[in-house]
């Protein structure tokens, strides 16, 4: 076994060699007096992706009590704090030490969301960490000193002090863990409560700037809920709270522009996600299958049945399996909704800010104006309700600018100067005295929801001669073998490493379960189990520190913007 002075050694001995001998130290392990640090992956030069590195520490020196990881809600919690600690001590460390990246020290930094992530685990044995270091060269030449500064000096203190738990602050892990294990609690509690999000009161929702997810420093108006819209819940670790229930069915958010619509339903968005507590959402809470849909022209679709929104194209073009390079605003949406059912949503999420106006309502004059048999759009206005009935989706919908949907909804919230109100008896009394003459168009059902097959030879991650290329930039794009995928319209993916582990899980979803005979769903049902039992792990053959949990929405989405994915349909009998 080496320890840290062999290690002193060996890097004393590489001082002033090509780059390339750092190579020695990998696949190594150092015991240094209270942890061992082991080298994964060396970088092939000082401005190549920086290396690879874990440290593990015994549960005899960190000694983190167990309450504070003894559910999976904690656990998560943990790791993501713990993770966040190290990112602190990291950075006070980090710093240039020669060429390229030489003296990085880094760890995969969290955003405002808590995500099970491969950064940090914790078990009763001990802590693991997963970094990366800036092995120190000038030029190509080693830095042996600086290496040693850098491994065996500034790596102990950080060590010390992010993970032995007597350096921590106690209170805040603990309001870390019992915060999210709130949030998870609530969120599985939804259903039985008739609800599918939940706003605590006191939430602050705006966001410091739209590049900026931490919450707005001066001037926000905290959130209060309206009294008849008021449930009390009575949270594990929190005790009773007070907040807004969004009820199940269709809900419109409604109101003047400017005054908050846009705000509520992005919190809405991510409260799939549990917040770090400070944030300001951390109780706000939705339904985890909720799935934000939007307009998305120019994206590519594989055969989807669009046809309970859109029939009878010109030219006899067919929309029960609808394919095309470059999609319309409405057919895209409508493409967007069914593939959200496909994979299981259960609450549907849109905002007229960035919904097609011809996918969402066609009033009386238009219908007087253009038959309906020149419309091929079945306006999701004339479907929000089969879709509830007939599938028990619900619908939140921000819409200032049309008053037909007061007909369908069941809750109709307004957002005056950011406060929300129940307004829904007026607005159907409204209904009542201003009648839209419209005549429905949806038809008495919501219509098929009509799985698919990917067919294996269309998702292909090869690349020239390498049998899995992928190259993930930022939250939204995906280079998959000679493809690109693009996830800009995604919305509910917040974090880089969430897309990395997406585009491994099609790799893992293709290797194990696109086999021409499975469906979609089933598809992701096997991908999630995978996860869930083994974690994220199982998409990497060797440690990987950068990858984070997603949402088995959020795989379908990158599965069905792959340009070149073909399918066929599996029509129920
Ligand atoms: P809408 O969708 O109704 O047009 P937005 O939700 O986009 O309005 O909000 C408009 C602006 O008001 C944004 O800049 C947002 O940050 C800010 N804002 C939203 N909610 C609040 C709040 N509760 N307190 C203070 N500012 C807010
Ligand atoms: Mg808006």
């Amino acid at each position: 076994m080496a320890d840290v002075q062999d290690l002193k050694r060996l890097l004393s001995r590489l001082d002033g060699r090509g780059y390339k001998a750092y190579k020695e130290l990998q696949g190594r392990r150092f015991d240094f007096p209270t942890f061992t640090l082991v080298v994964d992956h060396v970088q092939g030069d000082p401005f190549a992706p920086p290396s690879r590195l874990r440290v593990l520490v015994p549960q005899e020196v960190a000694r983190f009590p167990r309450a504070l990881y003894g559910s999976k809600s904690r656990e998560v919690a943990l790791r993501d704090a713990l993770t966040r600690e190290v990112d602190r001590a990291l950075r006070a460390v980090s710093g240039r030490r020669g060429t390229g990246r030489s003296g990085l020290l880094a760890i995969d930094r969290p955003g405002q969301q808590v995500l099970e992530r491969t950064s940090v685990f914790i078990d009763d044995e001990r802590v693991e960490v997963r970094f990366v270091a800036g092995l120190p060269a000038r030029g190509r030449t080693v830095l042996g000193r600086e290496a040693i500064a850098m491994l065996c000096d500034d790596l102990p203190r950080v060590v010390e002090r992010a993970l032995f738990y007597e350096h921590l602050d106690a209170d805040a892990l603990r309001r870390h863990v019992e915060t999210a294990e709130d949030a998870d609690w609530l969120r599985a509690r939804l259903e039985g409560l008739g609800l599918v999000a939940f706003v605590a009161d006191g939430s602050v929702l705006p966001r410091r700037s739209g590049v900026d997810d931490r919450p707005m420093v001066e001037g926000a108006v905290p959130f209060r809920a309206p009294a008849s819209l008021r449930v009390e819940v009575e949270l594990p670790n929190a005790g009773r709270v007070t907040g807004m229930g969004v009820p199940k069915g269709v809900t419109l958010i409604v109101g003047g522009g400017y005054h908050g619509k846009s705000t509520l339903l992005r919190a809405l968005e991510l409260g799939v996600y549990n917040h770090i507590p400070g944030d300001g959402r951390e109780r706000v809470v939705t339904d985890a299958g909720a799935v934000k849909v939007r307009a998305e022209d120019g994206r590519r679709v594989a055969c989807v049945d669009i046809s309970p929104f859109i029939a009878d194209l010109p030219r006899g073009r067919s929309t029960t399996c609808f394919s095309t390079d470059d999609a319309s605003g409405s057919t895209s949406q409508a493409a967007n909704i069914m593939e959200a059912l496909e994979a299981g949503a259960r609450v549907l999420l849109l905002d007229e800010d960035t919904s097609a106006t011809n996918f969402m309502i066609r009033d009386r004059r238009m219908q007087a104006l253009i038959a309906k048999e020149h419309e091929p759009i079945t306006p999701f206005l004339d479907k929000v309700r089969p879709l509830y009935r007939d599938h028990g989706v619900s619908t939140v919908l921000v819409m200032g600018g049309s008053g037909d949907y007061f007909d369908v909804a069941d809750t109709v919230i307004a957002m005056i100067e950011f406060v929300p109100h129940d307004v829904t008896a007026q607005a159907k009394a409204i209904a009542q005295a201003y009648r839209t003459e419209r005549r429905p168009e949806g038809g008495e059902r919501f219509g098929r929801i009509t799985p698919r097959v990917p067919l294996p030879e269309s998702v292909d991650p090869s690349k020239g001669r390498k049998a899995v290329k992928l190259k993930v930039h930022d939250v939204e794009e995906i280079a998959f073998g000679a493809e690109e995928i693009d996830l800009s319209a995604v919305e509910q993916i917040v974090h880089p490493s969430q897309t990395r582990a997406i585009a491994r899980a099609l790799v893992h979803a293709r290797r194990r379960y696109i086999d021409g005979r499975r469906t979609i769903p089933e598809i992701l049902d096997a991908v999630m189990r995978d996860l869930d039992e083994q974690g994220l792990d199982v998409l990497s053959p060797s440690p990987l520190g950068d990858l984070a949990r997603f949402r088995r929405y959020e795989l379908a989405a990158a599965l069905n913007r792959l340009r070149t994915l073909e399918v066929r349909q599996k029509r129920s009998a």
